[in-house]
């Protein structure tokens, strides 16, 4: 059961993750979180070091898209025009369906295909369902919505539990 909570990879923000690495794996797509991944939650500003990211993505030949769980489309379609980029909003993640459209808005498969999020319930459990390349990185900041308050303290247990009950793999995915 562990191994659907443990992402690929791990970064501390989306702008650290390394996109010579994703190239270096066969990443073409990815499929990434709004809330506390891409802009602080509920906010509709995506920083200056974020918007750069997405510039070198870019260039590098890989495509991006939002899935988000948030259900207001007018807030998700803001984020996703200024970056020139598809989105899906009201995703129900970790249900797969938002994943798979994801994919079929990059044009790319399973194998090509990365999900980044701040979430191990629904981000990281999502992509892992599909068999898709994961990374993990750390919320923006500690403002969130109420429910995502309760999955963080059930997200502690299952990280404490991953620690001492999986110690063959443990909960240290590579940080570069
Ligand atoms: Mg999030």
């Amino acid at each position: 059961m562990f191994e659907y909570f443990r992402p690929t990879l791990q970064a501390p923000s989306l702008d650290l993750i390394s996109i010579e690495q994703l190239t270096r794996d066969g990443i073409k797509g990815l499929i990434i979180d709004l809330d506390n991944t891409m802009t602080p939650w509920n906010d509709i500003e995506v920083g200056p070091k974020v918007a750069e990211w997405f510039v070198k993505v870019k260039s590098a030949g890989i495509c991006a898209c939002v899935v988000s769980n948030n259900s207001k489309r007018q807030r998700v379609a803001i984020v996703a025009e200024r970056l020139d980029i598809p989105f899906v909003f009201g995703a129900t993640k970790p249900r797969r369906r938002a994943f798979r459209s994801g994919m079929s808005l990059l044009g790319t498969g399973h194998k090509d295909t990365a999900v980044i999020g701040d979430q191990l319930f629904t981000d990281i459990l999502g992509g892992n369902r599909l068999g898709l390349y994961t990374i993990l990185v750390s919320p923006i900041n500690d403002r969130e919505f109420i429910g995502t308050r309760v999955m963080r303290r059930m997200e502690k247990v299952l990280v404490w539990l991953m620690k001492h009950f999986a110690p063959v793999k443990p909960f240290s995915p590579k940080i570069h």
